[in-house]
């Protein structure tokens, strides 16, 4: 696994738990989302209904869910956790919708890649808390209705854009999940720091944070890398230029670009002088699905002004030259 890869595998995943904000008050930046959200949440609370369904967007690692746990937090709600690959069929899904409490929040992560069958079946079950149970085969298949306790669903995805429209449509909130800035970064690792009885100089804090892919997963995983480093080869002792040696080691650089974005800024150059050039192309040239480019590197380097989405395909800015120290040709920004 990548140190700069947002996705969280099993160990780290209960370092997480340990390390993720329980109410909406400890939950840091995502001003936006957290007063939308909290308007919707307090409502909810008042008419003591469920509230409407909440669809969140955004990259990997950005705290989808931890909100989805805050939700049922503050509602005061179980939860229940489920991803769109594990409902293959509508029968996975009848499975959960028809053992959920009253209230209870459903919170299903990665809810584009839900199969179509039970994608129908939410659709319903969203709108009037009811399912059909199709019992038989063929012509001689009859459909049982079921009614279902009022819940809340809560969808994460990495990409809304491949939400069908119907079912996009039945969610009465989304909430855009964007990148951290540097200062609220800042704040989720004198946060973890703390927790895991780390010693963090504010420098320190900052040059981790500055290279953390506006990603407070990854801001968290190389905080602990930094103390490995420390512990190992500083006695222990967390300053500006132990974080820096230990985050060049893990080949983090000074923008925080892991080795993916490096390939993929790398070949955009090299390969195709800058561009423009369709994502396929671009992902094959680094050996990479299409996907992972587009969801893992392209945002980041999207917003840190890397790279520029166009409608003849993706094309280099100057800054991408200048991050990896090359001259664009004489024509390139003429
Ligand atoms: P994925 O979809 O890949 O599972 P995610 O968006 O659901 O990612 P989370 O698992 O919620 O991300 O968050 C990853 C880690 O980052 C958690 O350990 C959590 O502690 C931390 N984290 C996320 N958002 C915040 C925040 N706003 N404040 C403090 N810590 C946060």
């Amino acid at each position: 696994r990548e140190l700069v890869s947002a996705d969280a595998d099993g160990e780290e995943r209960q370092i997480e738990a340990a390390l993720r904000p329980k109410r909406l008050a400890e939950f840091i930046g995502q001003a936006r989302v957290r007063e939308q959200l909290s308007l919707v949440l307090e409502s909810a609370l008042r008419r003591q209904r469920p509230p409407d369904h909440v669809l969140m967007s955004g990259s990997p690692g950005l705290g989808k869910t931890t909100l989805a746990m805050i939700i049922a937090a503050e509602l005061g709600a179980p939860l229940r956790i489920t991803s769109g690959p594990a409902l293959e069929r509508a029968g996975d899904l009848a499975a959960i919708l028809s053992t959920l409490a009253d209230g209870e929040v459903l919170f299903i992560d990665e809810i584009h890649r839900m199969a179509r069958p039970a994608e129908e079946m939410l659709y319903m079950a969203m709108e009037d808390f009811r399912v059909d149970i199709v019992v038989g085969k063929g012509p001689g298949a009859t459909a049982i209705p079921l009614d279902i306790a009022p819940f809340t669903l809560v969808g994460a995805t990495t990409r809304a854009g491949l939400l069908p429209a119907p079912l996009r449509d039945r969610f009465g909130f989304t909430a855009h999940m964007d990148f951290y800035e540097t200062g609220e970064l800042e704040l989720v690792l004198r946060r973890s720091a703390a927790l895991l009885g780390v010693d963090l100089p504010d420098d320190a804090g900052n040059e981790i944070a500055r290279r953390s892919r506006g990603t407070p997963r990854i801001a968290n995983r190389l905080l602990r890398r930094v103390r490995d480093y420390a512990d190992v080869r500083a006695g222990g002792v967390v300053d500006r230029e132990v974080a820096a040696s230990a985050l060049d080691l893990y080949e983090v650089d000074g923008e925080g670009l892991d080795r993916l974005d490096r390939a993929v800024l790398g070949a955009l150059l090299r390969k195709f002088g800058g561009g423009p050039v369709g994502l396929s192309t671009l992902a094959v040239s680094v050996g990479e699905e299409p996907e992972t480019v587009e969801v893992v590197a392209e945002p980041f380097l999207v917003r840190q002004g890397l790279i520029a989405r166009t409608p003849r395909g993706r094309v280099a800015t100057a800054a991408a030259w200048t991050h990896l120290g090359m001259t664009p040709p004489p024509d390139a920004f003429g």
